[in-house]
């Protein structure tokens, strides 16, 4: 990229008169244009594809122009022109992904253009991305996302490469946009957007249409098929212009990684293009896709791993269908010839019943199948898929998720960076580098320096939430923080009872030496999630209290932050003091909050789970905050049988706690079916299903430690330096390395 004719381009634009979405336009296209030059001549030969219904990118803006490394330049250069590059962050970001998953993917695609890595990501270019989030009487309420009202500078709507996708009721016209994914080398991610018809513009319309109906349903099976056989009708197309019909080659130039289900249909559709319309016989076909493929997991909660009724298929997808049938029978005859029992086939068959179940299809294909943290792949091996595990040994492997240090660190903590910049040189482009600080973490003055770069941090997470919530932190308090998706499983509300657990304690005069403290939580819920929208206004409403209550109003604080997404997100991590992390022991797959809050130097407050594990292996235990049951003892207790009214009846606090649900007025009989779900269990589950009385106590002492420990500021400062010096092996570019030589063969002819 020629980065002196980019920042000519940019110094002869005029600023006079134009307003911030004008100008942050025009200076996008010009970075754009050049970088997107570049990625055209880079795509060809051998590459991975990482297909996925979501990408979080978040703020392309600064991102774009620190990988360019003109971010300082351009700063300079709109200064001059009087213009605060900060103005930029008026500008919202697209979110098109709803947590973990998708923030994952933009991750990856991020790492593998800095270790210049072929990786092309394929997804849905949707209208409208995960709603706006407001707060209205404590309870959420949600606003359509129209991220494209700023323009959408870096995407160039590739109408030559528009493709027809078929179904049964319609034809949909598959338009790409392409957005430059820059670094050392760079990248493309192509975002499909349905076209050529009003039922055709609704698949790509919304993130996550309601799937509670029938409706909802076809119409989130379309998305997936839309965009997957979009992707796959491009690649094979693309082979053939340069290979031919050598479709053994295939699996030598591509690999396609399925991130989670919801592209498995991208399998079908690459055994129907290569049989019915290129004359590949079925076998073959089915043999290159298990050379071409790879799944890789990332939950093992039922309710995501989908599966679809037949009928469906049959209404919109019989071609599909067909495939599908046909790649049932094929497996199970290779179960028969390898010996398995009924029920190890039953367990592994594509078909089950009247549903055809995506995963499995994903497992018998995928030439890899991986977990994203080490006990994740563990739990898949031994729980999930047994039997495949068993006769499929060779498939399964772990590659633990990470997140990039250029947007998680550099751009989003720029006080820590230049600490940094001193004590660990280097780190940002070789992330190992970062060890380095370990050695310095009993020097006087770098742990003086790093308290400093952690205040600077809070300041602007406190000017942040001040601007954005209207809420003015207590000063001077540690912050504990919990961001992330609202569910059950990763125990928000566990939070909210152990803070009135400290409330109560308060109050009672039993806590005299209580460092001023803030509980920050900033949490999105599906807006069908009934259970999930209640938790939201539990802690609005315990925060209101607590907020009213003079006699602890400046002692303890909850603030509940509207609208959380990536941006938001990058204030709070790097202004955190503790990381919470607390879903019930193996059930969250590996979290990448985590990791963000670990480089930032917070240290963690959490359970054995997911990434949790791995990070407290490198930090050491001894310098984060581990409490709960393991996921062991919890599988125990579900067979041996668990009974949350043994841990209430010794522990007063956490009886009142839960009371508090019966106290606040429940307008919408949101508190009953909470408090139903914690003590008598609900429809299909046992009372209190992620364990929240059993871990609650232990819980509470591990804050209220972090609350005593922390007021020894120095010492409180090396635990959080251990935890950033420990950080390297959680960058995103070394877990794009293992995918690129484990799972791709990028680096190494297949
Ligand atoms: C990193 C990130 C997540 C994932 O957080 P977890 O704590 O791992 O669930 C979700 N949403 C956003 C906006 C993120 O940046």
């Amino acid at each position: 990229m020629n980065r002196q004719r980019i920042l000519e381009k940019i110094r002869a634009v005029g600023a006079e008169g134009k307003g911030v979405v004008a100008l942050y336009n025009e200076i996008s296209a010009i970075v754009a244009e050049e970088a997107y030059t570049d990625a055209q001549v880079a795509r060809r030969g051998s590459c991975a594809c990482y297909l996925s219904v979501e990408f979080l990118v978040g703020r392309a803006f600064y991102n774009n122009l620190m990988e360019a490394g003109i971010l300082e330049d351009v700063q300079k250069i709109l200064a001059e022109k009087g213009v605060n590059i900060a103005d930029f962050e008026q500008i919202g970001d697209a979110a098109l992904g709803n947590g973990g998953l998708g923030r994952l993917a933009a991750c990856f695609l991020d790492s593998a253009a800095a270790e210049g890595l072929p990786l092309y990501g394929y997804g849905i270019r949707y209208k409208y991305g995960l709603f706006r989030q407001k707060f209205e009487d404590g309870y959420q309420t949600e606003y359509p996302d129209d991220w494209q009202r700023f323009g959408d500078p870096w995407s160039f709507r590739r109408e030559d490469e528009a493709r027809e996708i078929a179904f049964a009721d319609m034809t949909v016209r598959a338009v790409p946009y392409d957005m430059p994914v820059i670094g050392k080398r760079t990248n493309i991610l192509r975002l499909f957007q349905a076209e050529g018809s009003p039922a055709a513009e609704k698949i790509s319309e919304y993130l996550y249409p309601a799937d509670d109906t029938e409706e909802g349903k076809l119409l989130r099976l379309r998305q997936e098929y839309f965009f997957s056989a979009a992707a796959v009708g491009e690649l094979v197309e693309r082979f053939i212009v340069e290979h031919g019909e050598k479709f053994e080659l295939f699996p030598r130039y591509n690999s396609i990684q399925l991130n989670d289900t919801h592209p498995v249909l991208a399998v079908a559709e690459f055994v129907r293009v290569l049989t019915e319309e290129h004359r590949v016989p079925f076998p073959k076909a089915v043999a290159l896709a298990r050379q071409a493929f790879n799944y890789t997991n990332h939950t093992i909660l039922p309710e995501a791993l989908e599966c679809w009724p037949e009928k469906y298929l049959k209404k919109i997808l019989p071609h599909i269908l067909r495939v599908l049938k046909r790649l049932d029978s094929f497996a199970r005859r290779e179960f028969s010839s390898l010996g398995c029992t009924a029920e190890e086939a039953a367990q592994m068959a594509v078909k089950s019943g009247k549903t055809y179940r995506m995963a499995s299809l994903a497992v018998f294909i995928g030439r890899r199948v991986n977990g994203v943290a080490k006990l994740h792949s563990d739990i898949i091996r031994r729980d999930l898929f047994p039997a495949a595990a068993k006769y499929y040994p060779e498939k399964f492997c772990n590659q633990t998720n990470g997140v990039t240090q250029r947007r998680w660190l550099e751009l989003c903590d720029a006080p820590l960076a230049s600490f940094l910049d001193k004590w660990a040189r280097g780190w940002r482009q070789d992330f190992e580098k970062i060890s380095a600080l370990s050695k310095n973490i009993e020097d006087g003055s770098a742990i003086s320096e790093f308290i400093a770069a952690k205040e600077a941090g809070k300041r602007a997470l406190y000017e942040a939430v001040k601007k954005r919530d209207g809420a003015e932190l207590l000063p001077n308090a540690i912050v504990y923080a919990q961001i992330k998706r609202l569910h059950e499983y990763k125990r928000q509300l566990m939070t909210a009872f152990a803070v009135l657990e400290i409330y109560f304690q308060l109050k009672r005069g039993e806590l005299p030496d209580f460092a001023p403290s803030v509980f920050l939580f900033g949490a999105k819920s599906a807006p069908s999630y009934f259970r999930a929208k209640g938790i939201i206004k539990f802690i609005n409403d315990v925060a209101a209290m607590i907020a009213a209550d003079g006699e602890v109003n400046q002692k303890l604080q909850v603030v509940f932050v509207a609208d959380y997404g990536v941006s938001y997100a990058e204030k709070i991590v790097a202004g955190s003091d503790v990381s919470l992390q607390v879903s019930a022991a193996g059930l969250e797959a590996s979290g990448t909050g985590n990791m963000k809050f670990m480089m930032n130097g917070a240290v963690t407050c959490g359970t054995m789970d997911g990434a949790n594990i791995e990070i407290f292996e490198r930090a050491g235990r001894e310098n984060n905050y581990v409490f709960g049951a393991e996921a062991d003892e919890l599988e125990r207790l579900r067979r041996e049988g668990y009974t949350p009214a043994a841990y209430l009846a010794q522990d007063e606090d956490a009886r009142r706690a839960l009371e508090m649900l019966q106290t606040f007025p429940d307008e919408r009989g949101y508190y009953k079916e909470l408090y139903d779900s914690l003590t008598v269990g609900a429809s299909w589950h046992k009372p209190d299903h992620y364990f929240i009385f059993r871990d609650l106590g232990e819980y509470v002492r591990a804050l209220l430690q972090i609350n005593r420990d922390y007021q020894d500021r120095r010492a409180f400062a090396e635990k959080q330096m251990k935890n950033v010096a420990s950080s390297a092996y959680f960058s995103s570019d070394r877990t794009v390395r293992g995918y690129a030589a484990e799972i791709w063969g990028l680096c190494d002819e297949k």
